[in-house]
């Protein structure tokens, strides 16, 4: 195969333990995954899942020990953090069900659904489309991928962000609406789910701005820490 220019290598992510890296198809998320993230943004119950995308090269892969940095984006006065339990897609499928879901994952990760909070607020607000706010250049920092054999039992994991050693965001992982196996179950009824697709499973309440020079610490227990700088 040739091509008219060269490609970029695939998007790609550390794996705890490997030299190899673990390279990313596709970055799914889900909305208002946890009921007090819900409420904070002024909606209550228990409503039917849904998913919005980042690009794969959205991933600012950070190593274990080390801080990242991500710019501050342009256009937003409003960026907010999202602390979230990534789920590694290893074997593909669709039409997967809840219980079956396990022997999809690869592993799991720390991640952090950056949001241009006002551009997503007026997109809402227009009835269109959020990628603006969402799916912007570098808005999907990620940790290394624990694999699943060696992550413990992320359903009951503490999750938390602090910013410049301060909490924001603290709940666990067991709060969420829909588990990790019914949001497989979902997203992979609406796609084919491929080895190499990231799910950004939801973020708990506290979510709030940061600024420039700020710095994230976020974790998932048994899956380490993420830090990152905003430059
Ligand atoms: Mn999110």
């Amino acid at each position: 195969m040739s091509y008219v220019f060269t490609p970029a290598p695939p998007a790609s992510v550390p794996v705890q333990g490997r030299t190899e890296r673990f390279p990313v198809h596709r970055i799914y998320c889900v909305g208002r995954n946890y009921e007090e993230h819900a409420k904070e943004m002024g909606f209550t119950g228990r409503e039917p899942p849904f998913f919005f995308l980042k690009p794969a090269d959205a991933v600012v892969p950070v190593n274990a020990g080390e801080t990242g940095t991500i710019p501050y984006p342009s256009l937003t006065k409003d960026l907010h953090h999202e602390i979230e339990l990534v789920v590694a897609i290893g074997t593909g499928g669709k039409n997967i069900k809840a219980a079956d879901a396990k022997k999809h994952i690869y592993g799991y990760a720390v991640g952090l659904d950056m949001t241009r909070r006002d551009l997503q607020g007026e997109m809402k607000k227009q009835g269109r489309p959020w990628c603006i706010g969402k799916a912007f250049d570098q808005s999907a920092p990620i940790g290394p991928i624990t694999p699943a054999d060696k992550a413990g039992d992320v359903t009951k994991a503490v999750i938390y962000v602090q910013v410049n050693g301060k909490d924001r965001q603290r709940s666990n992982v067991s709060k969420l609406i829909w588990n990790i196996g019914e949001t497989i179950e979902h997203l992979s009824a609406a796609w084919e789910l491929q080895p190499g697709d990231l799910i950004f499973t939801g973020t708990p309440e506290g979510v709030a701005a940061v600024v420039s020079g700020d710095t994230l610490v976020g974790s998932v227990a048994g899956l380490g820490t993420l830090s990152v700088k905003i430059a």
